[in-house]
């Protein structure tokens, strides 16, 4: 019981009121900005949508009648949009029909408080959206994350490597996407079976992990694949990289099978500028060049560079 109500007390966040009402927001933030919780303002809908957009608060407090652009307009906005659709909005309004309170909930709105509002019931309201907001980003969070070896998951990779792309075309950067495949991997589970694959796999996950800088994004694509998105990476830094994660694999001993040494084979491609390709384009060259790899012997790292200089001085 002491620990629940601690945990309760202790929610802390950043809320983003928006309402043009400047007694509203001030009341607001002295009542609520002392119990450890931000308050950030917005005094109408534009300014609320870019507060939402920028400042990513982890709850909005939302008024419905304003000037210009009312609530509902807002709200449908906050809801269409990607980046704000999953922050929970409680609405805060004199407006209080069964109608507006319907038209608010259909449109996301988690709660409608009406005004004139309780203090007490008001900070209990915004404690329980904020413990709802945690529960979410964790979730969401969990969604990407594989299993097994703690890095993202497939579902993350597909969104992730099209964002980098976009990004690095936008600020003409350049970018690599290595793809990393274990050797002879079914003969391991065959012949040591299913548990020890696991672990060569999880070892492998974590030798990525150790030899990625902060803005690399290393994913289990699926079984003994994985991917490593390289951003701000040209193909042959990216060679480098790859080198250092197939030779630190291929000294490694394992527990279960100190005599059986793991290798793994590695294309990589990528532009070190200005590349027009899609996201598609480039991982099906990448994996082109990690068949090769498995044909030239594997135990190695096959690299492209397919930005239009490298690509006319290669012919
Ligand atoms: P190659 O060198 O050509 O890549 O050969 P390979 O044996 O590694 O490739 P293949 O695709 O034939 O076999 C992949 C094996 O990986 C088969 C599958 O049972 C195993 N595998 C996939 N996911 C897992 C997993 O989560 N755990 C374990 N232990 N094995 C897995
Ligand atoms: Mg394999
Ligand atoms: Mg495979």
């Amino acid at each position: 019981m002491t620990t629940e109500t601690k945990c309760t007390n202790s929610v802390t966040g950043r809320i983003l009121v928006i309402d043009d009402s400047i007694s509203v927001r001030r009341l607001l933030k002295a009542r609520l900005g002392n119990e450890g919780l931000e308050l950030l303002e917005a005094i109408d809908g534009p300014t609320g949508l870019k507060a939402a957009k920028e400042q990513s608060p982890d709850v909005i407090l939302l008024d419905l009648s304003m000037p210009g652009m009312d609530g509902f307009q807002v709200l449908r906005q906050l809801k269409d949009d990607e980046s704000t659709g999953n922050i929970p909005v409680l609405v805060l309004s004199g407006m209080q029909t069964p109608q507006d309170k319907v038209a608010a909930f259909d449109l996301g709105a988690i709660d409608f408080i009406s005004k004139p509002f309780d203090l007490t019931e008001l900070r209990a309201r915004v404690r329980s959206a904020l413990r709802l907001s945690e529960l979410l980003q964790m979730l969401s969070q969990r969604a990407q994350i594989d299993g097994l070896t703690g890095l993202y998951n497939r579902a993350h990779y597909d969104r992730r490597w099209s964002e980098e792309l976009a990004g690095s075309k936008r600020h003409d950067r350049p970018i690599s996407l290595a793809i990393i495949d274990l050797d002879h991997f079914k003969s391991v589970n065959d012949t040591f079976g299913h548990p020890a694959g696991d672990t060569v796999i999880k070892g492998l996950g974590a030798l990525l992990l150790e030899h990625s800088r902060e803005s690399d994004v290393a994913c289990r694509y699926g079984g003994e694949e994985f991917v490593l998105i390289l951003p701000d990476t040209a193909p042959a830094d990216g060679v480098a990289q790859c080198e250092r994660i197939r030779e630190a694999l291929g000294k490694m001993t394992w527990a279960r099978h100190p005599e059986r040494k793991i290798t793994c084979s590695i294309g990589i491609a990528g532009a070190s500028a200005g590349t027009t390709l899609s996201a598609a384009e480039i991982m099906e060259a990448a994996d082109k060049l990690l068949y090769q790899a498995k044909q030239g012997g594997r135990n190695r790292v096959v690299h492209v560079d397919l930005s239009p200089d490298a690509l006319a001085k290669a012919g």
